[in-house]
């Protein structure tokens, strides 16, 4: 019948029901052991399987009737009677041996309380001679995995193991994904057997009740799929509000379903070894024989320990590769603490360091988004989606975690994205709540291969829909659209420390930028508190601070110095004739091309009105006479176009150790007025008789 027939409905409400099939409790056994039910007390014999008299050659009846150290013998009673067994809520396994009709046998067994008032007795006949045998195969594995250095090899070297071990024809890995997907992700089989590496299998063929078992009990063993169950006897016991719990257990039934399952898939025995990581299951180590096969118990725990060792093993890789990432991504943030102070802000760290960042954490696009803005490296949505994306974001999610899909289209950012880009890691910038950096991935376009659709077989009983197992495992293929690589637990934890170096550096940079721009109103404030409006040299507050210095220096290392004072002649004059606006374009002129004489050391101020004063360090009278001569001539040669020309006077005064800067100034006055008073347009030296030539 064709499964569209079906809605989605009836679908999943019979895969439900086949999800609430009572596994552990099946009311009867496989047929490689017997089963002796006990009080908790260990007492009273309650329930017995029907094939008790193959195993330990006792009738049902007697067994039933009789005391149970009659039945299981004295040394497994009272290895069962030690402390150890009662107390133990988990399985105890042990051997023991007992005289059955004249003959020793050994057996192996597997004993567990079970609800409040049960104590299980298992009893399987222990077959392997050799174990001594397994336990080598065992060391050597040991020694094999310690070279393996990569997931993949150590996973084909268990199938291979696993395979010689065991002699089954097929030995597989099975992992389950994030919807308990199954997929064979490595493969050890004999030409016999059918190829199911790479093959997915619906999360309904191995239920949540079957792997919650898996989590109690490592080890599912069916050596014989199509054996008939082995009753329990009496089926119920009087009293008794449920069946008889055999999760524990190794001899637990196997559910018809299933039983008709492996059939379909022609496996005859089949061994399957829980993988944990941590708590989780992970997966199976699953291994099928065509035909029936006894499944040994000794085999069985050498099985289990190569699990452990090999889980063991992946999880020492995992935390290399975990390692080395963190270490790199590690690394790129000691760069930027380096860098930090430095003028690049986080945009352009991103643009340096972004296609490192990108290839460690495998995307195709890092993005920061500040807020209205956003900057990148990669490929990315536009501006405006990845501003709406954070916006959401600040919105609806705690900034203390990773925020993260691989699927966008089914998230509500969905409205925003872009292209294949659907996989997105989102971190809050500890800083700033709605500063976000982002990480996309692009679209992992891969078909899987299905090992048979579990709809495929749905059947009407009693008048409601049921799955029964598929009859074909005939390949079919779907596409799986819109879904990134996964995120890591370990790359979403770089990721964060990632942001968290981004966030110190982008507040050290707004720092330094704040910084720069006190700097630069701290400059601009000074230069308005120390220099002329107009003509741009030093004011009369900064020059009186200079020869101050001057005198200070001059005291201390007997240096001479020499103040220039001068005036424009017939200022008034000037302004009278050409306007003031021309008056202060010749005082800008004048002290521009004055300032071009001095040397640096010299410097120029305006005393006040059309009054200019040159300290001139390092000099005596005569130096500051040639100097001021100089200053004299350059002014009355400068061309002022249709202004004409102007011509100051200067009065020079050399410092005379002891003297204040009163009374120099004073002196340079007089000297100046001197000039005033001689004609103007010339210079002259206070206490001296030594004047420039008049023009
Ligand atoms: P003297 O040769 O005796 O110095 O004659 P003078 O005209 O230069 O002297 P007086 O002190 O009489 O006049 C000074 C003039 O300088 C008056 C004022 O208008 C002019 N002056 C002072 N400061 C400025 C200024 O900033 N811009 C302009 N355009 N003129 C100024
Ligand atoms: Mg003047
Ligand atoms: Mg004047």
């Amino acid at each position: 019948m064709p499964s569209t027939h079906y809605s989605d409905a009836e679908i999943a409400a019979a895969l439900e029901a086949c999800a609430r099939e009572p596994v552990h409790i099946p009311g009867a056994i496989q047929p490689m052991g017997c089963l002796v039910r006990l009080d908790s007390d260990m007492s009273r014999i309650r329930q017995v399987s029907a094939n008790i008299e193959n195993i330990l050659g006792i009738s049902v009846a007697d067994a039933l009737a009789g005391e149970a150290r009659m039945v299981l013998g004295d040394e497994l009673m009272d290895l069962l009677a030690s402390e150890r067994v009662k107390q133990d809520k988990s399985a105890t396994v042990l051997t023991a041996q007992r005289e059955v009709q004249g003959e020793r046998r050994r057996y192996h067994v597997v004993a567990y309380p079970s609800g409040d008032d049960a104590f299980v007795v298992e009893l399987e006949d222990q077959m392997y001679p050799e174990g001594h045998r397994l336990l080598d195969k065992v060391n050597d594995w040991l020694a094999e995995v310690r070279q393996i250095d990569d997931a993949d090899t150590l996973l084909d070297a268990l199938t291979q193991w696993a395979q010689e071990l065991t002699g089954l024809e097929r030995v597989m890995v099975y992992r389950f994904d994030e919807q308990w997907n199954g997929q064979v992700i490595a493969e050890t089989r004999l030409a016999a057997a059918e190829s199911f590496l790479d093959h997915y299998f619906p999360a309904s063929d191995i239920p949540a009740q079957v792997r919650r078992l898996y989590d109690m009990n490592r080890v599912r063993s069916i050596p014989d799929a199509s054996a008939p169950a082995i009753p329990l006897v009496p089926p119920d016991v009087p009293g008794e509000a449920a069946p008889l719990d055999m999760s524990q257990g190794v001899l637990r039934a196997v559910a018809p379903i299933h039983q008709e399952y492996l059939t379909n898939m022609g496996v005859g025995a089949s061994l399957s070894i829980a993988m944990h990581e941590g708590e989780k299951l992970w997966g199976l180590l699953a291994c099928h024989g065509l035909e029936p096969r006894p499944l040994e118990a000794d085999l069985r725990d050498a099985l289990c320990v190569l699990v452990q060792i090999a889980m063991s093993q992946l999880r020492v890789l995992r935390t290399q590769a975990d390692t080395r990432l963190l270490h790199d991504i590690h690394d790129s943030n000691e760069i930027l603490s380096d860098e930090m102070g430095r003028p690049l802000g986080p945009e352009g760290m991103i643009q340096r360091h972004g296609a490192q960042w990108l290839e460690l954490l495998d995307a195709a696009g890092i993005a920061l988004v500040t807020g209205e803005e956003s900057s990148g490296l990669g490929t990315l949505p536009a501006e405006k989606n990845l501003v709406a994306m954070a916006g959401w974001l600040s919105r609806h999610q705690q900034h203390d975690t990773p925020w993260h899909t691989q699927a966008l289209a089914t998230t509500p950012l969905a409205p925003w994205q872009e292209g294949d880009l659907c996989g997105l890691l989102a971190v809050a910038l500890p800083t700033e709540s709605n500063h976000w950096l982002m990480l996309f991935r692009r679209e992992q376009r891969h078909s899987r291969r299905w090992a048979g659709k579990p709809e495929d077989t749905p059947m009407m009983r009693d008048g409601k829909l049921v799955l029964t197992p598929r009859r074909s495992f005939a390949q079919w293929q779907d596409e799986v659209r819109g879904v990134s690589r996964a995120w890591r637990a370990i790359e979403c934890r770089a990721f964060g420390d990632l942001a968290k170096t981004l966030a110190v550096l982008t507040s050290s940079h707004e720092i330094a930028q704040l910084n720069e721009k006190l700097h630069h109103a701290n400059r601009k404030l000074k230069s308005l508190a120390y220099s002329d409006g107009l003509t741009g040299t030093w004011n009369r507050y900064r020059m009186e601070q200079a020869i101050d210095a001057e005198l200070n220096a001059a005291e201390r290392h007997n240096r001479p110095f020499a103040v220039l004072l001068f005036d424009i002649d017939h200022f008034k004059c000037f302004n009278d004739t050409h306007g003031h606006e021309a008056g202060d374009e010749v005082l800008v002129a004048l002290c521009s091309v004055l300032q071009g004489i001095l040397r640096p050391t010299d410097n120029l101020g305006r005393w006040g009105g059309e009054e200019f004063i040159v300290l001139v360090s390092d000099c005596d009278a005569v130096g500051g006479m040639h100097l001021a001569e100089r200053l004299r001539q350059s002014t009355a040669a400068l061309d002022l176009g249709n202004l004409g020309s102007v011509t100051i006077s200067i009065g020079v005064a050399a410092w005379r150790p002891g003297e204040s800067l009163k009374t120099l100034i004073a002196r340079a006055d007089q000297a100046m007025y001197r000039a005033k008073e001689s004609g103007r347009n010339r210079v002259i030296a206070e206490a001296s008789s030594i004047t420039s030539p008049p023009p």
